[in-house]
């Protein structure tokens, strides 16, 4: 009989299970796992978990018996350290394990601090796992001051969730603006104004020289802006890297991503990717998605794949954020974008930002204003792009540009 082996056990990884068994394989099934626990959900990890309000069983996607009735054979607290792609052969830690067809859904693993600027200290936290935010539970404390190093969106949500809870919150980002990399000069405008509304520090272009622990346990930091600062917890939200040592070491071709084609296939012909850790192609480029939604949809598609589909992926991105009450919702990659139109809501929190190339629609930042999300989302599906004069004028109905 044949079996499908299914190297990381996040979103990706039990996507991937239960399509392969919602499309009719039979064969054996076997996931595995670093961490302890069945596959979790990790957007409200720093949420609604870390506020207590979930519990870990509310963050599983499925139950036990789930796995059980589909006959899945889920390996938790397992690592795989290698591969033998000519064997089709993995090793676990109590032996070895065959395989007809292997996916590599292994995600994404956070940047670190250098420990030279004090990134091993104690109190210094990631957001990733269940396990960092059991961690960085009993810190959430009102009154505590905390640092968070980085300002993409995992920084600035964490920042949101924590001046929420009655913490002190200074945010320090190395580039001119928070979320340079990912969002025009706009989209940075807005979440700045926000934060500084509800009390948080963010001092931007400003670096991080070294960290040291103190007597009482509290954390000085010391910045290139010469003022000295002292946390009583940090948390670094620097970034991730893709997992994809173990495809590398197994002679996979890896950029920053686990290389696949539009299948899902790697550059061996039994080995497939998807989620985080894969490199995938996208409209005539090479990209990688950190986002729940092309976990699930790229593991969907390489489950069909596996079993003979013969069906392209054409990812549609879109990402989300909650910071306070305001909800981002992103549709579209704006990698290259020369230009964006404002277009402005009934409110100062409702607005959307429109990237556009050469007077091409790549994508839609839309605050507070899921109409906005829908008609961009629409448009860049469908590959529409209307005047920018025209969506940036509120009294243009967006409905009448689909
Ligand atoms: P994430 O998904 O963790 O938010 P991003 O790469 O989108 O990742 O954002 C990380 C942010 O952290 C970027 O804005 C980057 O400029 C910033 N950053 C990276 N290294 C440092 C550092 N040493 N100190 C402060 N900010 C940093």
């Amino acid at each position: 009989m044949s079996h499908i082996a299914i190297v990381g056990a996040g979103q990706a990884g039990a996507a991937l299970t239960a399509k392969l068994r919602a499309a009719g394989f039979d064969g054996d099934v076997t996931l595995i796992g670093d961490e302890p626990v069945l596959p979790y959900q990790r957007p409200p990890l720093s949420k609604k978990y870390l506020l207590k309000r979930m519990t870990a069983e509310q963050l599983f996607l499925r139950p036990q018996h789930f796995y059980d009735e589909h006959g899945i054979r889920v390996l938790t607290g397992q690592r795989v350290p290698s591969i033998d792609p000519a064997a089709r052969r993995l090793t676990l830690a109590g032996g070895t394990l065959d395989y007809d067809q292997l996916a590599l859904t292994t995600g994404a693993a956070p940047r670190m601090l250098p420990a030279a600027l004090g990134g091993n200290l104690p109190g210094v936290h990631v957001i990733r796992q269940l396990a960092d935010v059991d961690r960085m539970a009993p810190e959430f404390q009102p009154g505590r001051r905390v640092l968070i190093i980085g300002g993409g969106y995992i920084g600035l949500e964490a920042a949101a969730v924590a001046a929420s809870s009655g913490l002190d919150v200074t945010l320090v980002e190395t580039a001119e603006r928070i979320l340079q990399r990912v969002a025009a000069r706009e989209t940075s405008n807005y979440f700045r104004a926000l934060h500084k509304a509800h009390g948080v520090r963010i001092l931007e272009g400003t670096t991080l020289l070294g960290m040291e622990r103190l007597p009482d346990g509290a954390i000085a930091a010391q910045l290139s802006d010469g003022v000295p600062r002292v946390a009583d917890f940090v948390i670094v939200g620097i970034g991730v890297t893709p997992n994809e040592t173990l495809a590398a070491d197994a002679g996979l071709a890896c950029d920053n991503g686990i290389v696949v084609d539009a299948l899902g296939r790697t550059s061996d012909p039994a080995i497939w990717a998807a989620g985080d850790c894969a490199r995938l192609p996208y409209r005539g480029q090479m990209i990688r998605l950190e986002s729940v939604q092309n976990a699930i949809d790229q593991a969907e598609a390489v489950a069909l794949n596996m079993l003979g589909a013969g069906r392209d992926y054409l990812p549609k991105p879109w990402f989300w954020s909650d910071q306070y009450d305001v909800k981002l919702q992103i549709a579209g990659l704006n990698t290259g974008h020369d230009r964006v139109a404002v277009r402005p809501g009934t409110t100062d929190q409702v607005r959307s930002h429109w990237y556009y190339r050469a007077g091409e629609l790549l994508a839609v930042d839309a605050m507070n204003d899921p109409r906005a999300y829908m008609a961009g989302k629409r448009m860049i599906d469908s590959g529409r792009s209307p005047a920018p004069e025209e969506v940036a004028d509120p009294a243009v109905d967006l409905k009448s540009l689909l």
